[in-house]
């Protein structure tokens, strides 16, 4: 459920009217439900209930300062995979011992900023990662807190690009292999290994996949355990998907998710982490956007609009579905058409949607993109040219812009022109 719904025929974001936003922003813009990024939160809390735990927002989802405030004020951790969104958690005042540090490059400065800076813990991926920490802690005098990333070798049944849980993907060590490395790391000099750590991949909508690969973590808890490792803290990574479509099938719920690791790990006695992104930030956000030209094509229509595929890549880069909804609620009944809908971009990828049913819009016409909330502005670019889109988070009746759309001068002005090129062309 989101707090985006028609009232009186026009979207609302909570108790704003999106079209007020536009009209005072411009268009395009992302839009956030701080009752939704709460709401999401709560459900993940509640979930863990009865665990000692920590929920941590994957801030790679959406790192805005304001969300991270929002969120950061209610109890949540944070999950950082680089030294940019530590230092992003510490400006929106989280504390250290609330940030666990994912990631399989981590170089030096970032492990040295997040020892010094205070970490709740790392969660290494490879051998070269731990003697790395090992030498970057010991030089510092400081100890590391480490789980490791074990990948359980389970299909997460997901697109290919998110998948991560697989032996041939990048991520973490081979379980098999857990043991042995376990070893190292419990001889190595400024290193404390406190737990395991799981993630096997992003918008899962069957638990299956989870389930199979948490039993393996409760399994090499005992083992390592019997190894003689202090496991004390379980990891279980993100990955819950939501909903994109309002009519398939819906994906598991956060309280279900819960039951699971309750029942698969619930007995070993560790703290338990999560570190849930999309189903916190995604349908917790739109992406507001005009109708520029309404074209015609070979046999199709086109509805070109002002975003693009700079702002919101998730169609061109995973074929991702969004619904797109007008801001003026359709008559019920109305007759409807299929559109391509597409961006400006000079790209055949820039394309939203192709052949998809909606009623009849023209110029000037608002159109939201649900489900935009993850994945969306974080992965923003100024490609065409085209300024960083700007946010806005809405509260009840309050909203504002919490990071304003640079002018084409101030995005101009970011580079610069070295002197042996010569002030003027001549
Ligand atoms: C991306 C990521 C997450 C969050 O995944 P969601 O699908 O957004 O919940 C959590 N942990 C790690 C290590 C990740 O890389």
């Amino acid at each position: 459920m989101d707090h985006f719904l028609y009232r009186n025929g026009v979207l609302h974001a909570e108790d704003v009217p999106l079209a007020e936003i536009a009209a005072q922003v411009g268009t395009p813009f992302y839009c956030y439900s701080a009752a939704t990024l709460l709401r999401h939160y709560r459900l993940f809390d509640e979930a863990l209930d009865g665990m000692d735990h920590l929920v941590c927002f994957a801030m790679k989802s959406n790192s805005n300062q304001a969300i991270l405030r929002l969120l950061g004020d209610a109890g949540a951790g944070m999950d950082v995979v680089s030294g940019g969104e530590y230092a992003r958690a510490r400006a929106a005042g989280i504390p250290g011992e609330r940030i666990v540090f994912s990631g399989v490059g981590k170089t030096r400065l970032e492990m040295r900023t997040a020892l010094e800076g205070g970490i709740r813990q790392f969660n290494v991926e490879s051998e070269p990662e731990l003697e790395r920490l090992s030498e970057v802690a010991s030089s510092l005098g400081l100890t590391a807190p480490i789980t490791l990333r074990v990948n359980p070798d389970v299909d997460a049944k997901t697109h290919a690009k998110i998948a991560t849980g697989k032996s041939e993907n990048k991520f973490g060590i081979p379980i098999a292999r857990a043991r042995e490395v376990y070893a190292l790391a419990g001889r190595l000099p400024g290193i404390d290994v406190i737990g395991i750590d799981v993630h096997i991949g992003s918008q899962l909508t069957d638990l299956e996949p989870f389930e199979a690969a948490y039993r393996k973590v409760a399994e090499l808890t005992r083992v390592l355990r019997e190894d003689g490792h202090n496991i004390r803290r379980l990891d279980l990574g993100g990955g819950l998907g939501i909903p994109y479509t309002r009519s398939n099938e819906a994906p598991p719920l956060p309280r279900e998710y819960g039951a699971l690791i309750q029942r698969t790990v619930g007995d070993l006695g560790c703290e338990i982490e999560i570190e849930p992104g999309r189903l916190i930030s995604g349908n917790a956000g739109v992406l507001v956007s005009e109708v520029v030209y309404l074209k015609s094509g070979e046999g199709r229509e086109f509805l070109i609009l002002d975003a693009a595929m700079n702002d919101l890549v998730r169609p061109s880069m995973y074929d991702a579905h969004h619904d797109i909804v007008p801001l003026v609620e359709p008559e019920p009944g109305a007759a409807q058409r299929p559109f391509d809908v597409v961006g400006p971009v000079c790209e055949t990828g820039d394309t939203f949607a192709r052949g998809r049913d909606m009623a009849a819009l023209g110029e000037g016409d608002l159109v939201a993109f649900r489900s935009a909330g993850a994945y969306g502005a974080v992965m923003a670019s100024e490609y065409n040219s085209r300024p960083l889109v700007p946010e806005v988070l809405v509260q009840g009746d309050q909203w504002a812009v919490i990071r304003p759309r640079p002018s084409i001068e101030e995005m101009i002005a970011r580079d610069t022109v070295p002197d042996w090129l010569g002030a003027e062309l001549d």
